[in-house]
């Protein structure tokens, strides 16, 4: 089922608290790199709100969000109407912020959590540490500055690493993406793409860098919602599609740097129920099928539980399903993650190979289950039901 797709950045901070440049600057950024909303993330304020910056710049919406920051910790979170009180959210535990933020229909995410800072230019390490807290709706599962600030640690730095940055990333980490599996096998736990951008201005060896221009960042880790029905020019109406949209999970993140991945589709179909991503589908009386499709061909795998289940070079991808549990994909192209779907969650009961007792049933066969369920006598409802 086609949908539509909207690109938006997230996390990214203007004039309002540390970043370098105004929410004017910043917003003809977003228009120059086609977003279609930018979810801005000043440190512990509701000020772009409060003077009404929440609105449609251009093509591109901003919405007011806030990174709510102590030493670590570092809580993203976004809604419609003002977060009260956030100036001082910052001095709460991570658990309390969580609730206070919840309380006010605002929607949570654990911001960067594997950031390990740059020891040879102080920069800190702002990761999460806290990891007993609950009730957030999801984490940062890939960070622009995390992964480019990686890089910095090498021995040897050459300029390279500034002009051809892409080239050095490497992905999601692995420590983040592996907790996330863990996380997503206890309960809903929504992946969201970082850039964590302040167009920082850095002086290296006599020379300065703009560390990432936005536009640079807004052209690289992006999250697209995919919508039912067209976005809304009427601005509040708008931002309701989206934020519903990212507090149900039903986005993807991906590096649009090199191809544009709009067009992705991933679903769960269980015969009567489709589920999107971050939905949940009970296992079919009979098939249930996942399906993926990807505008160009990718090195795709599928993960269930957090184990790759299949791997292949391909467009699409259509395989049946037998076991319960979070499934997800990733796409590579050029050696880095392309797409990464938010899971899918498919409840029920696996079949289970039928060994012992069979009372009125036939055989038993030594051979599990074959992967098939014998198809019912069809009927004319049956036949309707193809449509
Ligand atoms: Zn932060």
């Amino acid at each position: 089922m086609a949908k539509y797709d909207y690109r938006g950045a997230v996390h990214c901070h203007s004039t309002y608290s540390d970043g370098t440049g105004s929410v004017e600057e910043i917003m003809a950024a977003a228009n120059d790199a086609g977003l279609d909303f930018v979810i801005l993330t000043d440190h512990d304020t509701m000020k772009p709100k409060q003077e009404g910056e929440d609105k449609w710049h251009g093509s591109a919406m901003l919405i007011c969000g806030t990174e709510i920051s102590p030493e670590k910790n570092h809580l993203i979170a976004v809604g419609e109407e003002e977060l009260k009180d956030v100036e001082s959210m910052k001095n709460l535990s991570p658990q309390e912020c969580i609730n206070a933020v919840n309380k006010q229909d605002w929607i949570s995410f654990l911001a960067h959590p594997d950031h390990e800072g740059v020891e040879k230019f102080d920069v800190p390490s702002c990761k999460w540490e806290d990891w007993s807290v609950q009730d957030y709706a999801g984490m940062g599962i890939w960070d622009l500055q995390t992964d480019w600030q990686e890089q910095l640690n090498r021995d040897e730095l050459t300029t390279d690493l500034y002009t051809d940055f892409a080239r050095h990333l490497t992905g999601p980490k692995d420590e983040t993406l592996n907790r996330w599996d863990e996380l997503c096998q206890k309960g809903k736990v929504i992946g969201l793409g970082e850039i964590t951008n302040h167009n920082f201005k850095r002086e290296y060896e006599g020379k300065e860098y703009q560390i990432f221009p936005y536009e640079t960042a807004f052209r690289t880790i992006q999250n697209h919602v995919l919508l039912d029905e067209p976005l809304a020019k009427d601005y509040a109406v708008a931002r309701k599609q989206v934020l519903d949209a990212v507090r149900e999970g039903q986005y993807y993140i991906s590096f649009d740097f090199w191809d544009d991945p709009t067009e992705f589709a991933f679903e769960i179909d269980n015969g009567e129920t489709v589920a999107p991503m971050g939905g949940t589908v009970e296992l079919g009386e009979e098939v249930t099928e996942l399906v993926a499709m990807l505008p160009e061909d990718a090195l795709i795998n599928v993960f269930h539980n957090g184990k790759s289940i299949h791997e292949e070079e391909a467009n699409e991808v259509l395989i049946e399903i037998n076991e319960p549990g979070v499934y997800r994909l990733e796409a590579m192209r050029n050696d880095l993650t392309w797409i990464l779907s938010n899971p899918i969650w498919v409840t029920g009961e696996a079949p289970q190979p039928e060994i012992e007792e069979p009372e009125e049933e036939e055989t038993v066969e030594e051979e599990p289950a074959a992967e098939e369920t014998p198809a019912e006598e069809p009927s004319a409802d049956d036949e309707q039901a193809q449509e």
